[in-house]
């Protein structure tokens, strides 16, 4: 999506920078700039800083910084595009659309306009005398009146033809009405409402648009459930309820329930990170849109078995895409909203203390599996053994993978070596069909961390050398004499550059568990797993390593031409000496 240069213009010009800041904080004048109190970390006194006269902020203590574009991205949580979307909606323009025509784009903003009109008809409805039992039902659910205009939940009134009339009547167009699925079209050609006796969910997407709506029932009407069909700006498999509010929740990670209801409950009890699937089971574009967000998600399904069953479907799902699972495990069998009307005032401390104890995503799986077998019955006890083998032949940490076979031999009373053999027996095989691609977890956190300044093309010829030493050790012998300790820059690499030297020079196996006794932190067990299952260490060959090694050196000398003011005079000979060699 490309933008003219005019059109940021305008839109920097129509928004203001400090308009938009005083938006969100309070902004006192400091001369010719304003200072407030930085909205991006915590402290006392003023460090954030306008600048009017370049349209920029820069905050002291924290390091943010950039024009209302990056200030809208940072505060809102929102992409790039999706900034200038925001700021053009509040400032009246008209977004630039690549694909679509001027018209679509006017029929874009008339559903969006329907939604809103059709959210706020729903909530004076749920106000009025006609919405009195549905709104007894929400107090019987124990949603508080301050929860319900949060979330502006509404009521559809029973009268087929209230919100079509209501809309028509406010001059919108038949046609924008149908299109935005408030209304149908039926044989006769009358057009009628198509939520009515409903609680009435309003969908809203990330920038805060009404895009459709979740309908409960509170008569016998089936289904119990009905949501907005697809329209120009909604889809259902795109969109995830309360992520307008969750994504400004500003914790690490967030809350997955399956159910409007059980999301505004716990948002009401303070837990604002809580998310609900639209009612279906978890599509691709939904974790897709959770990714951006965190990295961590803490499923909080319900108890029954359709639920377990979501819940061992998503965990998979979101392994996949690089995000880690913790499953809430609610005793006795209750869901959510049970748990929370069961506890009453007691249920926030309660569920905090559910979240501290979350299984995490293989222990629920085996606790999963365990609920199936009888494993004093022989038969049961091995095809227990042989699941729960399956499990954790996916394990990619080797200590992990040790601490699981341990349990499990003190379980089932068989020794820890059968088991381990069992289960190496097992990874052969899986490693074979494996997507290779799926083995590469969270590349780039770990550089994040060591705040070293090398490209990352560096960094993955000096992880290459070592996966290769570590995967190639009894053919090592040409290839160790032409690495040194210095050609990484790398601190970790370096560090573990020479742990593998000296497991080689005594004699040792390059295993995890032996690496790590040469002086590394349990901490750096994934870290370093990762660089011995590398993706491509079948690929990986003496010509790979050769280029490895001349691609450090270049960067090294490179690194040293930007310091040759200060190297002494025998320094430099030896440096061109080797830059003669490497040229030819
Ligand atoms: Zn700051």
């Amino acid at each position: 999506m490309s933008v003219s240069e005019e059109f940021i213009r305008e839109l920097k010009y129509k928004n203001n920078i400090s308009d938009v800041v005083s938006g969100y904080i309070d902004l006192k004048q400091k001369g010719k700039n304003l200072a407030g109190i930085c909205p991006f970390h915590i402290e006392k006194t003023a460090s954030f800083f306008i600048y009017p006269s370049n349209e920029s902020f820069y905050c002291f203590g924290c390091g943010k910084g950039g024009d209302v574009i990056t200030f809208i991205r940072l505060i809102e949580k929102l992409d790039y595009v999706e900034s200038l979307k925001f700021l053009c909606q509040r400032s009246n323009m008209n977004f630039p659309e690549d694909e679509l025509s001027n018209d679509s784009y006017k029929q874009k903003m008339a559903i969006y306009k329907i939604n809103r009109e059709s959210a706020k008809f729903f909530h004076n409805n749920l106000c009025s005398l006609q919405g009195k039992s549905a709104l007894e039902y929400l107090k019987k659910r124990n949603l508080s009146l301050k929860s319900i205009k949060h979330f502006g939940l509404g009521y559809s009134l029973e009268s087929k033809f209230s919100l079509v009339n209501f809309l028509s009547s406010k001059g919108y167009f038949q046609k924008d009405i149908i299109d935005s699925n408030v209304a149908y079209k039926n044989r006769s050609g009358q057009i009628i409402d198509r939520f009515s006796n409903r609680i009435m969910f309003p969908i809203i997407d990330i920038r805060g648009n009404v895009v459709g709506f979740g309908g409960r029932s509170i008569s016998n009407n089936n289904p119990k459930y009905l949501n907005t069909a697809d329209t120009i700006v909604f889809k259902k498999s795109d969109n995830i309820f309360a992520m307008n509010f969750a994504k400004n929740s500003n914790l690490k990670n967030l809350i997955l329930t399956e159910g409007y209801m059980d999301t505004i409950s716990l948002h009401q009890m303070g837990f604002t990170n809580t998310i609900a699937t639209l009612g279906t089971a978890l599509t691709p574009g939904q974790v897709k849109l959770i990714s951006r967000y965190t990295d961590e998600i803490i499923l909080c399904f319900d108890s029954d078995a359709a639920g377990q069953k979501a819940t061992l479907r998503a965990i998979d799902i979101f392994k996949q895409n690089g995000i880690s699972s913790k499953v809430i495990l609610i005793p006795s069998g209750k869901d959510p909203d049970e748990f929370i009307k069961y506890y009453k005032d007691e249920s926030a401390v309660r569920f905090k203390e559910l979240i501290k104890n979350a299984a995490a995503d293989i222990e629920y799986k085996l606790l999963n599996i365990k609920t199936k077998y009888d494993i004093n019955d022989a038969g049961d006890k091995i095809k227990y053994t042989s699941e729960i083998l399956k499990i954790l032949s996916n394990i990619e940490n080797d200590i992990e993978k040790d601490i699981y076979c341990g349990k499990l031999s003190t379980e089932l009373n068989i020794s820890k070596e059968s088991i381990k053999s069992q289960l190496s027996k097992y990874f052969k095989k899986i490693s074979k069909n494996k997507n290779k691609e799926n083995i590469l977890p969270h590349t780039l956190g770990y550089y994040a961390k060591d705040n070293q300044d090398f490209s990352l093309k560096r960094i993955k010829a000096e992880e290459t050398i070592l996966t290769y030493i570590i995967n190639n050790y009894d053919i090592t012998d040409n290839i160790l004499p032409k690495v040194s300790e210095n050609l990484f820059g790398v601190n970790f690499n370096k560090k573990l550059y020479s742990a593998l030297k000296t497991l080689i020079l005594n004699n040792r196996d390059l295993n995890l568990n032996n690496i790590l006794s040469e002086g590394f932190e349990v901490e750096s067990a994934g870290r370093i797993t990762k660089i011995i299952c590398d993706y491509k260490r079948e690929y990986i060959n003496k010509q790979v390593i050769k280029e490895c090694i001349l691609l450090i050196e270049h960067e090294n000398q490179r690194a040293k031409i930007k310091d040759i003011q200060d190297i002494n005079s025998a320094e430099l000979k030896n440096y061109i000496i080797t830059l003669k060699k490497t040229k030819q």
